[in-house]
């Protein structure tokens, strides 16, 4: 096996799932980083693997400090194995700081790709792949989450954020105040026995969720917001109707607030229409 760090991916739920490069890169590393020594000496143990080898603890607040060791490790030829509790490395999980490290000090650096919470959970939900930004997780104070949720909500591209279940009717609530009336969809235990992939708006899914008590691990995502506002209503007729019984300014009032569209825009649209 060449010299350097394997970045590996391990199951979120299914241990069936574990790659055989996955396996023999574990199998054969010298040193394995990993968030919490127990949790990957369980997993090496349930997929019948050696431990008589080094587990050495990578955590955000000791990444720095640990990077150093590992890339001194690398660089007098050990083969180091990059795993996180569950899934893919780095994404919501520490180790960027480390392949950075590795990067500037001439480590090579390889990836064993394999399940990832956010790329499954966006394969279950039918909502648009073409385009998407992952979020991360969704902030736990009120104030916090709304601004994200506002500071992303024109982005034009499915949106997907990790969300723990003691959480999710808070987030769902915040979501229907802003995403309104775009479709929603809650993956829960993704590869587990109680997988579930739930669409509805946030506001239905938060009635289910209060019925339903969500359990175990969530990925909750956001359609993009629909491309053309106008594309399913003939705007102009809407504001030739609203002007036979309305005055222009109580005309535009009342579509804006209606269709929810930009005021200078209906506005110009209704002048040019009144003067026809
Ligand atoms: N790095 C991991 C990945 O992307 O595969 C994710 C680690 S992050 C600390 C853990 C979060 O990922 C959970 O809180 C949940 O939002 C999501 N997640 C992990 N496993 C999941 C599963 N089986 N089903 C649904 N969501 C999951």
């Amino acid at each position: 096996m060449k010299k350097g760090i394997y970045i590996v991916a391990t199951p979120i739920g299914n241990l069936g799932d574990i790659s055989k490069r996955a396996l023999e890169v574990l199998q054969s590393a010298d040193v394995v980083a990993c968030e919490d020594t127990r949790v990957t000496k369980k997993l090496f143990n349930l997929l019948g693997l050696d431990t008589h080898k080094e587990f050495l603890r990578l955590e955000d607040h000791n990444e720095a400090e640990q990077s150093q060791k590992l890339v001194e490790k690398a660089l007098s030829g050990h083969v180091i194995a990059q795993v996180s509790d569950a899934g893919s490395p780095l994404i919501s999980d520490p180790g960027y700081k480390l392949i950075r490290a590795c990067k500037n000090n001439g480590v090579d650096v390889y990836v064993v790709p394999g399940p990832c919470a956010l790329i499954c959970a966006l394969q279950l939900s039918g909502l648009p792949t073409n385009s998407f930004m992952f979020a991360g997780f969704i902030p736990n104070k009120d104030k916090a989450r709304k601004d994200v949720f506002q500071k992303l909500q024109h982005i034009d591209t499915t949106l997907i954020f990790y969300e723990t279940s003691n959480r999710l009717l808070k987030s769902l609530s915040a979501m229907s105040d802003v995403f309104k009336e775009r479709e929603v969809s809650v993956a829960r235990e993704i590869t587990k026995i109680y997988e579930e992939c739930k669409n509805g708006t946030a506001a239905e899914l938060f009635s289910y969720y209060s019925e339903n008590e969500p359990k175990g691990e969530i990925v909750v995502m956001v359609a993009p917001p629909s491309k053309h506002p106008l594309a399913d209503i003939n705007i102009e007729d809407i504001i030739r109707q609203e002007l036979q019984e309305n005055s222009l300014k109580t005309a535009v009032k009342n579509i804006v607030n209606k269709y929810k569209l930009n005021k200078k825009m209906v506005y110009d649209l209704a002048l040019r229409i009144k003067d026809e």
